[in-house]
């Protein structure tokens, strides 16, 4: 079992910090919140109160935070804590953040004779709660199947997209589709409910023909068509617009540098961002659907 710096235990990243620990690791948390190492601490974690003590003789380090800027400060600026980490440390940040970010980190790791990885998720707060994240990799091979074994004891899919940065482009990408589709899938069904059809019946009609997707089958935006998801619970919990905001921007600003046409993606994020203009911004991203209703 290794030692695991953990920093940034929020709403994803204290659930994976428990899971590591219930897999018999040693877990050594940092973050800016007393009151959320307290209930990691409560968990089994060890407490620090500066972030140099969770990185100093950790085996691997596993940050979740907010930001690119927030990250690239934490590691390579003003705390610099590459400057003291082990040359036998195993980075592996799975925030959100722009590929660009991860390629810097993992240069400036690199400089240091340490291994960066870049590993963001996609699940969301319930897989983080249930261990269930699929972790997508951005990295060298040795250093993928070097941090195999750790995400796998906080999720059940690990891929390896490709070099550092590939897993972030990977996400945002994954990201920008479920944006695009999620509006047209909340467009179709208030259209069809316009025109006097029941949503449910609708949506069966379209899972068993070309419309059916991810949304339609799993996360149906309209209220009361299926238990179990936001939208049958006023869109509280789940995925927050801000958070698709947040991917939408990331998304935009690849594609500025790639020079790639987005013009799907351009729309989805103007729509998300009226959305949570409009005071949605911590709602479930299916809530989209209340754009389309009449007011
Ligand atoms: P969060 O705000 O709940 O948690 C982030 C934590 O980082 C906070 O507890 C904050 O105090 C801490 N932090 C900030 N700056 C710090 C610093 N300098 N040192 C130490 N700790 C610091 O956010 P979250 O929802 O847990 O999301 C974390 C990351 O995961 C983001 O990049 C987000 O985009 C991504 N993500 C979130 C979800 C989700 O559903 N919440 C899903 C997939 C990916």
């Amino acid at each position: 079992m290794a030692t695991i710096g953990f920093i940034g235990v929020g709403n994803m990243g204290g659930p994976m910090a428990m899971n590591l620990v219930k897999a018999g690791h040693c877990v050594i948390a940092y973050d800016l919140s007393d009151a959320l190492l307290d209930i990691v601490a409560e968990a089994g974690a060890e407490k620090a109160s500066v972030a140099s003590d969770v990185v100093v003789g950790a085996d691997v380090i596993v940050s979740m935070l907010p930001s690119g800027k927030i990250m690239e400060n934490l590691y390579i600026h003003e705390t610099a804590l590459l400057d003291i980490i082990d040359q036998n440390t195993l980075v592996i940040d799975c925030s959100t953040v722009a590929p660009e970010n991860s390629r810097n980190l993992a240069v400036a790791a690199e400089a240091k004779g340490i291994v960066a990885i870049d590993a963001p998720v996609s699940g969301g707060v319930g897989g983080a709660v249930a261990g269930t994240l699929t972790f997508i990799v951005g990295g060298s091979d040795t250093a993928f199947e070097n941090a195999k074994p750790v995400l796998s004891d906080m999720g059940k899919n690990v891929f390896h997209a490709g070099g550092n940065g590939a897993g972030q482009a990977a996400k945002i990408c994954n990201n920008m589709l479920l944006a695009i589709q999620m509006i047209g899938t909340a467009e179709a069904l208030q259209l069809g409910v316009d025109n006097g059809l029941d949503p449910k019946v609708l949506s069966e009609i379209m899972l068993q023909s070309s419309g059916k997707n991810w949304s339609l089958e799993l996360y149906n935006p309209y209220p009361g068509v299926m238990d179990g998801v936001p939208a049958s619970n006023e869109y509280k919990g789940g995925f927050q617009v801000n958070l698709m905001n947040k991917d939408l921007g990331l998304a935009m600003e690849v594609a500025l540098h790639s020079k790639s046409a987005t013009p799907m993606g351009n729309l989805a994020k103007s729509l998300y961002g009226m959305h949570g203009r409009k005071g949605s911004g911590a709602l479930d991203f299916s809530s989209i659907q209340n754009m389309f209703k009449e007011e």
